[in-house]
C-alpha cells in the first residue's frame, strides 16, 4: 500500500482550517472523486474517495483531530490498550484507517454531506441498513494521580454498556429457533429498483422494509434480550495510560464501545483523563514545577540540595552562594514525557528562603553578631518589634 498521506494534505487545507473550510474542501473533493462519477477510472477514484473520507472523518471530529495532531497516524508506541475484548490500540484511525469502512456507508456525518451533494444519487448507500453498522461510541471519565500521569499507569474500571446477548449470541432469536429468511427480499435485505434521476436512469437498492435489512425475520425473540441481540451489562475495562498524559486529554479505546449490528465492528470508548492535584508538584506544559524551601544559610553560603523528582528519585543540585528567594532552577529532561516518546520536559524548582521563627540563644547571638558586621540595627529585644 502506498504511504499514507497527511490528512490535511489529502483535503488540501492548512492545519488551522476551520470546520467550515474542512467541510467545503471535503464537498469539493468528494464530488470529484466519487466512484460513480468516475466510471472509467473507478478503482483509483475509489481509493481517493476512501482516503478523503478517512481524512474528513478524523479532522471533522474535534477529539480525533486533536489526537491526530498530537500523534499522527500512530498512537504512542508500546501501549496496546488491553481491552476486555482483547482489542489493541487506542486510536481508531491509528493503523488501518477505519476498519469498518464498508463501501461508503456507516458514517452518518459524511453520508449526510454526501447525500446533500448527490441527492438521490447516493440514496442506496446513504440509508444503507443492510450492511454492518458500527456500534455506538461511548464516553467515560477516569481520575488518575499526578504520579500516574507522569509515569503512565495500568488502570481497571467498570462501566455499564450494551454487550452482545450471550443467550442468543446476538441474533435476537430464542435459543433452539433460528431466524427465517425474509420472504420479501429473499434474504438479501435489499430491494432493487430502477429510478430516473437528473443523471439518467439509476438502479437503486433500498432496504427491505419487512426485515429492516437483516434479510431475516425473527419469529420467536430471545427472552433475555427481547430480540434486541444486546443486553446491558457491567464490563471491566483495562487500559494502559501513557506517561505524559495531561488533564482533560482523551484516549480512544478501540472496540470498547457498544456492539455493532449485523456483524459491524464495535464502537470506541472516548476516555477522558482527569489528573488529581498534587500536594507539592504542579504541571506547566511538559514541565514539572515545585517549590523548594531552603534556609537562610543555604541561600547565603550555597548548598547541595536533594530535590525530589516525581518518580521518587532524588536529584542532587548545587545552588550557588547568594541565591535569592524566588530563584528558579532547571533540571533538564526530568519533566513529563511527550506522548510520542521523543522528548521530555524539564523539572523547574523555585527556592523559597525560610526565615527562622525560633532561634536558640546561640543562634540569636550569632545572628546579632552577623547583623553588626552588616551595619544593620540589631533587634531591640526578644519579642520586640521585629521578634
Ligand atoms: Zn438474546
Ligand atoms: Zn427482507
Amino acid at each position: 500500500m502506498a504511504e499514507k498521506r497527511d490528512y490535511y494534505e489529502v483535503l488540501g487545507v492548512n492545519k488551522n482550517a476551520t470546520d467550515e473550510e474542512l467541510k467545503k474542501a471535503y464537498r469539493k473533493l468528494a464530488k470529484k472523486y466519487h466512484p460513480d462519477a468516475n466510471p472509467n477510472n473507478r478503482k483509483e477514484a475509489e481509493e481517493k474517495f476512501k482516503e478523503l473520507n478517512e481524512a474528513y472523518e478524523t479532522l471533522s471530529n474535534p477529539q480525533k483531530r486533536k489526537m491526530y495532531d498530537q500523534f499522527g497516524f500512530n498512537g504512542p508506541q508500546g501501549f496496546g490498550g488491553q481491552g476486555g475484548a482483547g482489542q489493541g490500540g487506542y486510536y481508531s484511525y491509528s493503523t488501518n484507517g477505519f476498519d469498518g469502512f464498508d463501501g461508503f456507508s456507516g458514517f452518518g456525518d459524511i453520508n449526510d454531506i454526501f447525500g446533500s451533494i448527490f441527492g438521490g444519487f447516493g440514496s442506496s448507500r446513504r440509508k444503507n441498513r443492510t450492511g454492518p453498522v458500527r456500534g455506538r461510541d461511548i464516553n467515560h471519565d477516569i481520575e488518575i494521580t499526578f504520579e500516574e500521569s507522569f509515569l503512565g499507569a495500568r488502570k481497571e474500571f467498570y462501566i455499564n454498556r450494551n454487550e452482545k446477548c450471550s443467550t442468543c449470541n446476538g441474533t435476537g432469536a430464542k435459543p433452539g429457533t433460528s431466524p427465517i429468511t425474509c420472504p420479501n427480499c429473499h434474504g438479501t435485505g435489499q430491494v432493487t429498483q430502477v429510478q430516473n434521476t437528473i443523471l439518467g436512469q439509476m438502479q437503486t437498492t433500498r432496504t427491505c422494509s419487512e426485515c429492516h435489512g437483516t434479510g431475516q425475520i425473527i419469529k420467536e425473540p430471545c427472552t433475555t434480550c427481547r430480540g434486541k441481540g444486546t443486553v446491558r451489562k457491567q464490563a471491566k475495562v483495562t487500559i494502559n495510560i501513557p506517561a505524559g498524559i495531561a488533564e482533560g486529554e482523551t484516549l480512544i479505546l478501540r472496540g470498547e464501545g457498544e456492539p455493532g449490528e449485523r456483524g459491524g465492528e464495535k464502537g470506541d470508548m472516548h476516555l477522558t483523563v482527569h489528573v488529581k492535584r498534587h500536594s507539592i508538584f504542579k504541571r506547566d506544559g511538559s514541565n514539572v514545577l515545585c517549590d523548594i524551601p531552603i534556609t537562610m544559610t543555604q541561600a547565603t553560603l550555597g548548598a547541595e540540595l536533594e530535590i525530589p523528582m516525581v518518580d521518587g528519585e532524588k536529584v542532587k543540585y548545587k545552588i550557588p552562594e547568594g541565591t535569592q528567594t524566588g530563584t528558579k532552577f532547571n533540571i533538564r529532561n526530568k519533566g513529563f514525557k511527550a506522548l510520542n516518546g521523543n522528548w521530555q520536559g524539564d523539572y523547574i524548582f523555585t527556592v523559597n528562603v525560610q526565615t527562622p521563627k525560633r532561634l536558640t540563644k546561640e543562634q540569636r547571638d550569632l545572628f546579632t553578631q552577623l547583623a553588626k558586621t552588616m551595619n544593620e540595627q540589631p533587634p531591640v529585644k526578644k519579642r520586640g518589634l521585629f521578634g
